[in-house]
C-alpha cells in the first residue's frame, strides 16, 4: 500500500516537473495533450502564426475532429498553415523564423502566405532586416537543385526591395 502511494505521488511529481521543464515537449503534447495544452496556455495567450505572422489567442489554434481536438497540429486561423504545437510555442528568432520559411519554400509555402500582410507584420516587429540577411544567405547557399518557383521567387524579391525602399531602407 504504502509503496504504491509512494509511486502514485513520484509520478505525479515526476509529471509536474515534466510540465514546469517541458511544457511543449512532443512527448507531453502524446501524453496528455489537450489538457497539458490548454493547462499551459491560458485562452487568452496570444501566438503568432509561424507562417504568416498573425496573432490569434492559442485556442484558435486548435483543430476539432470527431475524435475531439487534434493531439500533435495547430492551424492558423487566417492563413490555415498546419504546425505542431512546439513550433507554434517556440520563442523564435527572425533568423530562426527565416530558416522556418525557407525550409519549407518547396512545399509551396508563399503561395500560402497573405504577402502583403505579411510583409507588413513582418516589419512592424522588427524583423525585417534581419529575417531578410537570413533569407538570402540561405538562398546564396542553395545548392540544391530541385525545381524551384524562380518566377514566384523574384517577384516576392522585387515586392520586398520596393517595399524598403519605400521604408527607408530598413
Ligand atoms: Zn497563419
Amino acid at each position: 500500500m504504502v509503496k504504491s502511494k509512494q509511486k502514485r505521488e513520484h509520478v505525479a511529481w515526476r509529471d509536474e516537473i515534466q510540465a514546469k521543464f517541458n511544457p511543449t515537449g512532443t512527448a507531453e503534447i502524446r501524453r496528455k495533450p489537450v489538457t497539458i495544452i490548454e493547462e499551459k496556455y491560458k485562452t487568452d495567450d496570444k501566438f503568432a502564426c509561424p507562417f504568416c505572422l498573425s496573432q490569434h489567442k492559442f485556442h484558435e489554434y486548435l483543430i476539432s475532429t470527431k475524435k475531439g481536438i487534434h493531439q500533435g497540429l495547430a492551424e492558423c486561423p487566417e492563413c490555415k498553415n498546419k504546425c505542431r504545437f512546439t513550433t507554434l510555442t517556440k520563442p523564435f528568432t527572425p533568423e530562426e523564423y527565416a530558416d522556418h520559411l525557407y525550409g519549407q519554400v518547396r512545399t509551396g509555402i508563399w503561395q500560402k502566405i497573405p504577402f502583403d500582410k505579411w510583409k507588413r507584420r513582418l516589419y512592424n516587429i522588427g524583423w525585417a532586416s534581419r529575417f531578410w540577411t537570413r533569407y538570402k544567405e540561405l538562398k546564396a547557399q542553395e545548392i540544391d537543385e530541385t525545381p524551384i518557383d524562380k518566377e514566384q521567387e523574384k517577384q516576392i524579391e522585387m515586392d520586398w526591395d520596393a517595399y524598403e525602399q519605400s521604408h527607408g531602407g530598413k
